[in-house]
């Protein structure tokens, strides 16, 4: 059984195929896959950012067009929002992640943009929206630049607030590439600045400056759904599903988590489509090892960077050592909106590759993983040495 039908979701219902004996079942609440990736271009009209399943999604997997509403690991039963009941021997969960607005007033005011429903939603906003209506994109993120710099290359009257500073994970070189790509589509950023309330027809800033706003987007903050914690499963604060190396949960080792919802060691990796590819095909692995017997591999996945669309002519590629972390080498411009729609489409590929041969899905491994774990590992209070005796 998998819950989500996401990058990760996919890859591991597909992986799972190579094994001829088991059925498969995904439990998805849509009947179409979402590109999330592109759901900045969903917002901004220039793409649908959805793929049937029949693309993607092997014919040996069962798709349950659901929700799962709670998951009951003492009895291996999940129960669907319908109120169905269903069984399972092993759960992959795979439930991604969504936008947190924690700050006053966003939950009313401001639209989100890390959901398919949430992104239809603010095009048809936008759509109906004055052309030079101001709109104001909260979080200097990876999706806060891809958003403003999306709705400014279509003639939107757009402002970035940034927190603390645009792209703060980028490399220096890279962040400066980023800030003049996006002023060059008029972009406004203003940084050192948190919003403190989003209002009717604005924001509030923390320095106390408001600032008009007919569409406010907040894109500052993500976390996973609630499932895992409702039932009762160990979570980290973000909601993500607490694992050992091989992704096994720590309650339970019939559950196995993945991609944005799972935190392996309690550190998780940055929620990414570039980690939930490779740790779909990962997570099925481990079902796959426990499956035969066997004993599931630590799982490794590295990154390469991170690939930002400015609008739809413009980009910033910024390489990263295989830990995630940003190195000076990039790509700009031009060349690097060519690379990250070739990505878009690659992940796709990916998928439907895995679905006609299980098992071509490779990943990157970084091998400095396990020293860094080892060393943040946190004794829990109750087994700490000194408080013993
Ligand atoms: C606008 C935007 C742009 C992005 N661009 C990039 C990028 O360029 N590069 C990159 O690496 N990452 C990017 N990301 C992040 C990336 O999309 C996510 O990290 C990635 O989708 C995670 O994959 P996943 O399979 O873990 O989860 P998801 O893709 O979120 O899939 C989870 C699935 O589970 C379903 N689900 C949730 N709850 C339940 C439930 N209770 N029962 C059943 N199903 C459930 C969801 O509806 C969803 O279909 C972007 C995100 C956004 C919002």
């Amino acid at each position: 059984m998998v819950v989500g039908g996401g990058y990760a979701g996919v890859m591991a219902a597909n992986r799972l195929t190579k094994r001829e004996d088991i059925e498969i079942t995904l439990v998805n609440p849509r009947d179409h896959f979402v590109e999330r990736i592109r759901l900045h271009q969903l917002a901004g009209g220039t793409s649908e950012a959805v793929v049937a399943y029949t693309d993607v999604l092997s014919p040996r997997v069962r798709l349950v067009v659901d929700t799962v509403a709670s998951i009951d690991a003492g009895v291996r039963t999940i129960t669907l929002g319908s109120g169905q009941e269903m069984t399972y021997d092993y759960l992959v969960y795979a439930v991604g992640s969504a936008g947190t607005t924690r700050v006053a007033g966003a939950a009313e005011h401001a639209y989100g943009v890390s959901t398919y429903e949430e992104a239809t939603r603010l095009k048809a906003a936008l759509d109906t929206a004055p052309a030079d209506a101001p709109v104001i994109v909260v979080g200097g993120g990876p999706t806060g630049i891809e958003v403003s710099s999306e709705l400014a290359e279509a003639g939107g009257n757009v402002t970035l607030v940034c927190g603390d500073r645009l792209g703060p994970w980028l490399h220096e070189k890279g962040r400066v590439a980023a800030e003049r790509d996006l002023r060059r589509l008029g972009v406004g950023i203003i940084e050192d600045a948190r919003v403190a309330e989003v209002l009717a027809g604005g924001v509030r800033l923390d320095n106390g400056r408001e600032l008009p706003s007919t569409l406010t987007i907040w894109t500052a903050g993500f976390a996973a759904p609630d499932l895992a914690r409702a039932s009762g499963l160990s979570t980290d604060e973000l909601g993500r599903l607490v694992t050992d190396e091989t992704l096994t949960s720590v309650d339970d080792d019939r559950i196995i988590a993945t991609g944005d919802a799972a935190a392996p060691s309690g550190q998780a990796y940055r929620m990414s489509c570039q980690a939930a590819n490779q740790l779909g095909p990962l997570a099925a692995e481990t079902v796959l090892a426990r499956l035969a017997g066997a004993t599931p591999e630590a799982v490794s996945i590295g990154f390469v960077g991170q690939c930002i669309s400015i609008g739809r002519g413009l980009g910033l590629l910024n390489f990263a050592r295989r830990d995630d972390s940003a190195v000076a080498a990039r790509l700009r411009a031009v060349p690097a909106a060519k690379v990250k729609e070739l990505i878009c489409r690659s992940t796709v590929w990916a998928m439907a590759m895995e679905a006609r041969r299980p098992g071509s899905a490779i990943g990157f491994k970084d091998r400095s993983r396990a020293a860094r774990v080892q060393a943040a590992a946190v004794t829990p209070p109750d087994r700490d040495p000194s408080r013993l005796g």
